[in-house]
């Protein structure tokens, strides 16, 4: 096969997420296999314009695969956003002989990516590394397994405490506008409400869902509460509960960022696995400009200029599924 790429780049980029440096190895490990030099950029697209790039060989990715966070560190860039930004990343790359480039992030880094790819020519192929799974055509993205065990794990040891007290906790989770870490946790820990931003928060409803369970003598509940539901976080759901039902002793938690952190599940090692090799095989291909997904089990080529026009959707059946499973 002839190679259509000689030189690539990976860089990490926006939230950081588990997972992420497996898939770094598997890029520059993957690369390796093939002949291909491969370079590391620092935090992201601010690594581009910094300069912040250096070769990577097998032992740069070594004893990292278990290990959270990013050796590569991320960031957020905002000189990328600009067209002489992204010139100036071009040229720092060209610079370099770089033809080829892998961003391993979320829906605003593959953004940056499609500018980049359409105005100069490199091809670009994303993964997704995020916890939140938002991004429609893959059924994965890094670190949301991870994410979604590590509240499962926090809810349940919250589950303890509520028990001791009979408290209702409010537990806040994250996802941003996305409710799948709401409802993958919820349903894991047999919460009481989900609240996602997929589905309008109802409070008569979760009044009457608490009142019907304090009916029936259940006074351990959990109120599983996405970050993003358009109600507005944990802190508002119990400013109301408080108010309507001031005798139940309520209390809020905020996970918060210990869900980006940890080391990475086993499905989550390999998912970045093995969407790494890709990656590195979609350029060899001369593949431009697409992300690598799974779906149904198989791998899925997604242009990144559609990304942002369809977010991933909870479809019906979760909804139902939270409807039937709860309360
Ligand atoms: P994530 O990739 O996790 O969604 P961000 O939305 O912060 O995180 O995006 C990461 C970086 O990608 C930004 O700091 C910026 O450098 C670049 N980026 C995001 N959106 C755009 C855009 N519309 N145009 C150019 N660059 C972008």
């Amino acid at each position: 096969m002839e190679k259509k790429v000689n030189r690539i780049a990976v860089l990490t980029s926006g939230g950081d997420a588990p997972g992420m440096n497996a898939a770094v190895r598997a890029v520059v490990r993957t690369g390796i296999y093939y002949g291909l030099e491969v370079y590391g950029v620092m935090r992201g697209y601010q690594g581009l314009l910094d300069e912040d790039i250096f070769k990577m060989e097998s032992r740069s990715v070594a004893n990292i695969i278990q290990r959270g966070g990013t050796i590569l560190k991320t960031a957020r860039c905002l000189e990328f956003h600009k067209p002489e930004g992204r010139k100036k990343a071009y040229e720092n790359l060209k610079k370099r002989g770089i033809d080829g480039m892998v961003v391993i992030g979320g829906d605003g880094s593959f953004r940056g990516a499609t500018l980049l790819s359409q105005e100069f020519d490199i091809p670009v192929i994303g993964l997704a590394g995020t916890i939140d799974k938002d991004i429609a055509g893959t059924d994965f993205t890094i670190g949301f397994d991870t994410a979604v065990n590590t509240a499962v794990e926090a809810i349940d040891k919250i589950r303890d405490t509520a028990d001791a007290h009979d408290r209702l906790f409010i537990v806040e989770v994250m996802g941003r506008d996305a409710g799948y870490i709401a409802i993958y946790s919820g349903i894991s820990t047999g919460a009481g409400n989900i609240l996602v931003p997929e589905r309008k928060t109802d409070m008569d409803e979760v009044i009457a869902s608490l009142q019907e369970r304090e009916n029936r003598k259940k006074l351990v509940n959990i109120i599983v509460v996405a970050e993003g539901d358009e109600f507005g976080g944990a802190n508002e759901v119990a400013r109301v509960v408080k108010k309507r039902l001031p005798h139940l002793d309520t209390r809020v938690c905020i996970l918060g960022h210990i869900q980006r952190g940890g080391s990475p599940s086993a499905l989550d090692r390999l998912i970045a696995s093995r969407m790494g090799y890709h990656a590195v095989e979609c350029l060899l291909e001369g593949r431009h400009n697409v992300f690598v997904g799974i779906l149904n089990n198989r791998l899925n080529y997604v242009p990144l200029d559609t990304i942002g026009k369809s977010k991933g959707k909870i479809g019906g059946e979760w909804l139902k599924l939270m409807k039937v499973l709860t309360g």
